[in-house]
């Protein structure tokens, strides 16, 4: 097994992107912490498809730096350290600058700058003094193809994207010399219920022919790719933003 027993913190295992990420992680022989916000019921329902393990959940907000301490303290507790963070925890909220009131604006920006930036940012910095004392250990952060190709009506999440991308980057930098390897995947749209109101909605198809697949994709499909980014053999891959959107959106 490839993690045999490393234990991997998934933020936002609750649902959609995250789930399947413990499930691929919990597969490969990793021990699981499936983190969520509000929804206890779905966190154990993943902890149930996870197979045998000491995998646990744990809430909390990660937009609450209070809250991302207690979080890395209790898994280091229980589980003796973390070998990997996947901060994949994320928000999108609609707030286009013509119609979204000035209160409502300050609102968007700030839940989504904190959840989106802030909380992988504070949690880099409670997990990284105890991969160092472990020797190292992978990072992987989930930001968008937003980041790159512009989201005229959820501004905040795209800034909120963008940022995450330059921090990742910054800290493949910084981390690499004490054995901790930071990489980045970008999805494009996928099938979680993040995207539902616009894959379900009257513009789903024309979302789905974004892509030369003609479709969004699997939440399995991004996992398998963070997965492969967190394993043993890939270091040099540092640094890189991989895009996992079915060729929607071609960067130069
Ligand atoms: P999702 O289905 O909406 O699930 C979001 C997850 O994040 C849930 O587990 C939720 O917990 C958790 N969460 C949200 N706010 C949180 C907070 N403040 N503290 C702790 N946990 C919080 O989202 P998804 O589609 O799987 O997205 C996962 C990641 O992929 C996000 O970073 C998103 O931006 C990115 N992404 C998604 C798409 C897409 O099309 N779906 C495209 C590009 C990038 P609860 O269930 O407890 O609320």
């Amino acid at each position: 097994m490839i993690f045999d027993g490393d234990v991997v913190l998934v933020t936002g295992g609750s649902r959609g992107i995250g789930r399947a990420v413990a499930r691929e992680f919990a597969a490969a022989g990793a021990t699981v912490v499936v983190q969520y916000r509000q929804d206890r019921q779905a966190a154990e329902k993943v902890l149930s498809e996870l197979g045998p393990g000491a995998h646990i959940a744990l809430q909390a907000d990660v937009a609450d730096p209070g809250q991302v301490q207690n979080l890395v303290e209790s898994v280091v507790e229980r589980l003796g350290g973390i070998g990997v963070l996947v901060n994949n925890a994320g928000v999108y909220e609609r707030h286009p600058v013509p119609t979204t009131g000035y209160a409502e604006w300050q609102e968007s920006w700030r839940r989504t700058i904190d959840t989106n930036l802030i909380g992988p940012a504070n949690l880099v910095h409670r997990v990284v003094p105890h991969m160092i004392a472990a020797g190292g250990g992978r990072i992987v952060n989930v930001t968008s193809r937003g980041a790159f190709r512009g989201e005229p009506e959820h501004p905040a999440y795209g800034a909120s994207k963008a940022g995450l991308n330059s921090l990742s980057q910054s800290l493949a930098q910084a981390l690499a010399p004490h054995g901790i390897y930071v990489t980045t995947v970008a999805p494009g749209f996928v099938e979680t219920d993040m995207a539902a109101p616009y894959l379900d909605g009257a513009d789903g198809a024309a979302v789905r022919a974004q892509s030369p697949l003609g479709r969004a994709a699997s939440p399995e499909e991004i996992a398998r790719v963070i997965v492969f980014l967190a394993s043993p053999g890939t270091e040099y891959a540092i640094g890189a933003i991989v895009d996992v959107n079915g060729a929607s959106y071609l960067r130069s």
